[in-house]
């Protein structure tokens, strides 16, 4: 049998390996080969795969027996390309050693440089490189790197020697240290060295290597790296391999640098080298902050206003020839690349490259430029922005470079940031913008009472309730920034005022809140705000031709549905009727209609509603311009509407003229333990009709009017909410057709409509087949879904769920990314079911879901119509479902 290949070589324009061997090479390895075969110049090396790394671990700690050979061979190779020999007196050959996992994975050993460096070999580089200082202090970094990441000797050691050392003879940087000065330090180490460990430091190069390479694959198991595995879901059985590759010295004097760079911008996109070198210095000296890097164009150190020239000022023919090689990278990788180099003597050489991190700004010029330069084609370029990442360029945000004082955090229930004023109630807040003033709501949690006091606010701030809490729903359906669930603010409502870690915030003090990272700061940041450029708008329309599911909004005032429109939405798929009753106007009547002891008595006060539901619906679908438009009846439970306090009570007594015992009475008896499972939804439609048909004519009436304002049909998708049983919907239905008939005959007109129900209860998606004989479409709810099939109330689930989160229970918040096991399992069922008893039933989502991008990937593979989300989420979604649709297409290309 032949011997199996533990080792891979490159260098010298050509490579055993390449860029598509990244799970046997790693990703440092698979990119030195693949720029080998390129003829970039890479200094030769090899790499010993992943798969040595998984058997060392299954043969308890040993190596397999060939490898010894096989690294001994790659490494004479090595040494005859550069003319070199491992641990040879005069003309030793130096290697450095890394980690290189298949994803890049912070926790593992990373690097020993100048590998192969003993007393000896020293000498015989101090007389090649003619540079003894430059020698001694190679050596010193070796000595100093190579006892901390292989033998554990920390490296506080040398530092401490170090520092005595300087301060002793009077030195302030280690520039100042001459050669002899090193090799007295090198002294000094090696004694630490044998002092800690017992041993001396190791001569032999070979034991060196082994050492490093050990220490590399012990490291995969370290404690850092597993938890960042667990983390990251990266599998054990992926290993590491290691690269092994010639020293070349970017610290061999003014003619010999080191660098890193971006090959486009990674902030903003532009296509232009971005990046710093350092003269005369060592990898770790760009990272480690000592001195201060130089600009690569002369551009960017104008733009600096930086003395030190620049790179292609200062080295324009190795400049010349970096540019060169970036165009190539990025003719082949066919995308913005992150590189390292290190020039020695005027000669340039590649060390890593990889694609790089980038904003969403500048991933969409760089995807949408690269398009235009014929790099890659438009459905690359869809795939190639992050979804989730838009939102920072739909909403203002703080200026990255100001100073912030944060003094809590939650979770960032609604995207983006703003500064106001602290007030503590709803009518404060609208009191408040009314004079202009722009203030923050804070409160303990919010309810549909609130409404107004969340349009006037520019933010809101709550310390209970999680991502799909009432505040956190109504505040991204606004786009309003929100910070819900910031358990550590106690609010004094009596004083006006919050303490938060010793800090007391009162009234009227300004506070900045950041709904992106859930950050509560202290007094006002600058910002940025959002820009809409031509880029974005490109990439949404290249989006939209491969995307298969629509883009609804969830929307009930004619601003949000305006803001969903312009930002592409193609209907509502979900109008919460509910919101549209806590206007002032008309409050009082809704506050009649639910406390009157009978039926007629609910009767007057409806009918002074239905004038003012009819409008609302009529400017809704007069803005939908016959776009479909799903309106659901009444769903919460009634006493969100009823006054709580005394004080409450008092006012409502004034306004109703209904007495105040009777009044606090009928709030008793509308009290509920468990309100969410309570007297509800399609519930509140069976127990009062009434409610439900004024809403149904105040539909048909709206699209009847729609129709005639806009000359475009209306067909109204009346929803209704919370249905268990098909019993229940049919009962509906037949009273919403009954409304109808009547409209129609009333206006001499006839009407196409749909009646269809939410599926967001586990006994809804189980008897789905049945619901579906009379139900014209479903719309998943998912908040309510998730609420009930893990019972888990979605107001309360903050206070646990960042446990779960920390214990590792759950990887993903179920109310934020919708849970494909259990919640999804219903929603895949109740699909099934329905198109089996109505074949091509139209089927949509409109929970907070519909505008999480992997929700939405799901929702494609269950062939989902389309998917509801706020507004703000609008072009998220465009762009998510695009990529799931084309990430189907690529599967099913792949069978
Ligand atoms: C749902 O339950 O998913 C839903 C959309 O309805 P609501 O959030 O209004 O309960
Ligand atoms: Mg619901």
């Amino acid at each position: 049998m032949a011997e199996q290949k533990w080792v891979y070589s490159f260098g010298d324009g050509k490579a055993e390996g390449a860029a598509s061997m990244r799970n046997l090479l790693g990703g440092k390895g698979a990119n030195l080969a693949e720029m080998s075969n390129l003829g970039l110049p890479v200094p030769p090396g090899f790499t010993i795969t992943t798969e040595v790394c998984t058997a060392f671990y299954a043969n308890d700690r040993q190596y397999p027996a060939e490898l010894a050979s096989q690294v001994e061979a790659a490494l004479a190779a090595v040494g005859q390309s550069v003319g070199a020999s491992f641990g040879d007196a005069q003309n030793p050959l130096l290697v450095s050693v890394r980690s290189g996992a298949r994803a890049s994975m912070p926790g593992m050993m990373d690097t020993v440089l100048n590998l192969g460096l003993n007393d000896t070999t020293v000498e015989g580089l101090a007389l090649r490189s003619g540079d003894k200082r430059f020698a001694y202090d190679s050596y010193r970094r070796f000595i100093q790197m190579y006892s901390d990441v292989v033998l554990g000797v920390d490296h506080h050691n040398f530092e401490e020697i170090l520092e005595y050392y300087k301060e002793e003879h009077e030195f302030n940087l280690d520039t100042e240290l001459t050669a002899e000065d090193w090799l007295r330090v090198i002294a000094l180490y090696k004694e630490r060295i044998e002092e800690e460990l017992g041993k001396p430091f190791p001569q032999d190069v070979n034991e060196q290597l082994w050492g490093a390479i050990g220490a590399v694959f012990g490291s995969w198991r370290n404690a850092r790296a597993e938890t960042y595995r667990r983390l990251h879901n990266i599998p054990e059985g992926w290993g590491t391999a290691v690269n092994v590759q010639a020293m070349v010295f970017g610290n061999m004097g003014e003619t010999s640098a080191t660098g890193v760079a971006f090959t486009r911008n990674p902030s903003t996109g532009e296509h232009a080298i971005y990046g710093e070198f350092l003269v005369n210095a060592q990898g770790e000296d760009v990272v480690a902050g000592i001195r201060t890097p130089q600009s690569l164009t002369k551009k960017a150190r104008l733009e600096a206003n930086d003395r030190k020239p620049s790179m292609e000022e200062a080295m324009p023919e190795v400049f010349v020839q970096l540019t060169d090689v970036f165009d190539r990278l990025e003719k082949h990788y066919r995308d913005m690349q992150d590189v390292e180099f290190t020039v020695q003597n005027g000669k340039l050489w590649m060390l890593q490259t990889r694609s790089g991190k980038r904003t969403a700004r500048a991933a969409l010029k760089i995807a949408i430029d690269m398009a235009r330069e014929g790099l890659i084609d438009e459905k690359t370029a869809v795939t190639r922005v992050d979804p989730a990442a838009l939102d920072q360029l739909l909403h203002p945000t703080l200026d990255p470079d100001a100073e912030r004082d944060i003094i809590a955090t939650g979770l960032p229930a609604s995207p983006g940031a703003a500064s106001g004023e602290v007030v503590f109630s709803s009518d404060e807040a609208a009191s408040a913008r009314a004079e202009g003033r722009r203030v923050i709501l804070v409160r303990i949690e919010t309810s549909p009472e609130d409404i107004h006091g969340m349009h006037s606010a520019v933010a809101i701030l709550t310390t209970r309730g999680g991502m799909t809490s009432h505040a956190a729903v109504v505040a991204r359906g606004m786009g309003r920034p929100c910070v819900s669930g910031v358990g550590s603010i106690r609010i004094d409502y009596k004083a006006e005022q919050f303490t938060v870690m010793g800090v007391t915030v009162k009234k009227g003090d300004i506070i900045t809140v950041d709904g992106s990272t859930g950050h509560v700061i202290r007094g006002e940041v600058p910002m940025l705000q959002p820009e809409l450029s031509g880029d974005f708008a490109t990439l949404m329309g290249w989006a939209d031709t491969y995307r298969r599911m629509k883009v609804r909004t969830n929307a009930e005032t004619p601003v949000d549905a305006m803001t969903a429109r312009k930002f592409g939405a193609e209907g509502i798929g979900l109008c919460r009727t509910e919101h549209m009753f806590f206007d002032e106007a008309r409050i009082v009547a809704v506050r009649q209609m639910i406390l009157a002891d009978d039926e007629k008595g609910r009767r007057a006060p409806l009918q002074k509603i239905l004038p003012m539901q009819r409008d609302d619906f009529r400017q809704l679908f007069v803005i939908m311009k016959g776009l479909p438009v799903t309106i659901r009846l009444l769903d919460p439970p009634l006493h969100e509407f009823l006054p709580k306090t005394p004080e409450e009570i008092a006012q409502v007594s004034e306004t109703t003229g209904m007495p105040a015992d009777k009044l606090a009475r009928r709030v008793q008896e509308l009290h509920e333990f468990n309100p969410m499972l309570g007297h509800r939804g399609c519930r509140l439609g069976i127990t009062y009709p009434e409610i439900y048909e004024m809403q149904a004519r105040a539909i048909f009436e709206a699209a009847i009017e729609a129709a005639n304002e806009t000359g475009e049909a209306v067909i109204p998708e009346v929803m209704i909410p919370l249905v268990a049983m098909k019993g229940e919907f049919d009962l509906l239905r037949e009273r919403i057709v009954a409304v109808a008939g009547a409209v129609e005959k009333e206006r001499g007109t006839s009407l196409e409509y749909q009646i269809g129900t939410m599926i967001e209860l586990p006994r809804a998606a189980l008897m789905a087949r049945e619901i579906a004989k009379s139900a014209e479409f479903f719309s998943f709810g998912t908040n309510d879904l998730t609420q009930t099939t893990y019972g888990i109330s979605r107001d309360d689930a903050a206070s646990f769920m960042n446990d779960y989160m920390a214990k590792k229970l759950i990887s993903q918040d179920p109310f934020v990314s919708l849970d494909p096991d259990g919640v999804g399992e219903l929603v895949s069922i109740a699909a099934e079911r329905g198109r089996e008893a109505r074949p091509g039933i139209k089927l949509g989502i409109c929970g907070e879901h519909g505008g999480d991008p992997a929700s939405i990937a799901f929702c494609e593979g269950v062939g989902l119509n389309y998917v509801s989300c706020s507004p703000y989420r609008v072009p998220i979604a465009r762009l998510a479902a695009a990529q799931a649709a084309l990430a189907v297409a690529a599967n099913a290309g792949h069978d």
